[in-house]
């Protein structure tokens, strides 16, 4: 039995059918004798809409009620895709960062993951349930929200894997894998089969968003194996290890 760590990003999440897209995935991956804790972004643009919405009321706003407005658009993709689960007649229960033990440091709009208390998340797996938390949020010692940056759901997932010691931390995404260019853009860009951390690295630090780099960096730190995918096929996409 695997344990594994699924993050589905916004473009994977963007409708309620691709919801029940991705509710299918899980479930398939749960019968196949796996236990799996999900990662989830917010819906589509959401953050972007979000982002905006903010500007409309503020020139300059608060950067801590800045956090707490972006940090709902993963509470939405948490709690539907949870519910979506149930639908499908399967196990399953919803965590913000507060309730999945999910602590950063203070910096608003940009904090890092100081530590996580997996107890919460691991009791429920050993429940047999699919865990699914809210990806790019935090919470501070002092109980206020934050957020990791944009593509910070990224970086809650290796956390995770990391924490609970998961075999493997899937990322699925609308592309195929990590390629050697953005392939919306290059044409005949390749597909990597295979890279290392530091490769990726180099990739994510030019700013091939496919993986956040902060995400990068932490699962060569504590060497959590990465498989970049698509939501959209069942191809393998790009393994990512030492
Ligand atoms: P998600 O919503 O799943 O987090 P992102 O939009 O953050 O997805 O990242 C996926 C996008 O990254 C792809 O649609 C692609 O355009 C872009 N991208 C940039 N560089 C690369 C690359 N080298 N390989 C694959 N995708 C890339
Ligand atoms: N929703 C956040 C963003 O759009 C985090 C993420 O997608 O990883 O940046
Ligand atoms: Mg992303």
């Amino acid at each position: 039995m695997a344990l594994i760590v699924q993050k589905y990003g916004g473009s994977s999440l963007s409708t309620p059918e691709r919801i029940k897209e991705v509710a299918k995935r899980i479930s398939k991956t749960k019968s196949q004798n796996n236990k799996v804790v999900v990662v989830v972004s917010a819906m589509g643009d959401t953050t972007d809409k979000l982002l905006d919405l903010m500007h409309k009321v503020s020139l300059n706003p608060p950067k801590r009620e800045m956090d707490l407005l972006l940090s709902t658009g993963e509470v939405i993709s948490t709690a539907l895709l949870t519910a979506a689960l149930h639908s499908l007649g399967e196990e399953a229960i919803s965590f913000t960062a507060s309730q999945g033990g999910i602590i950063t440091d203070e910096s608003h709009t940009k904090a890092r993951i100081q530590k996580i208390n997996p107890k919460n998340i691991m009791e429920e797996i050993k429940k047999d349930k699919v865990v699914v938390v809210a990806g790019f949020q935090g919470i501070t010692s002092k109980n206020t929200v934050t957020t990791l940056g944009r593509g910070g759901s990224d970086t809650t997932a290796v956390a995770l894997a990391a924490a609970l010691k998961a075999d493997i931390c899937e990322i699925y995404s609308d592309v195929e894998g990590v390629f050697t260019a953005d392939p919306r853009i290059v044409h005949n860009a390749r597909k990597l089969h295979r890279i290392s951390y530091d490769e990726m690295l180099e990739l994510a630090s030019l700013g091939a968003k496919v993986l956040n780099l902060r995400a990068v960096e932490m699962a060569k730190k504590y060497q959590v194996p990465l498989h970049v995918r698509s939501s959209f096929s069942e191809n393998q996409g790009t393994l990512i290890t030492g």
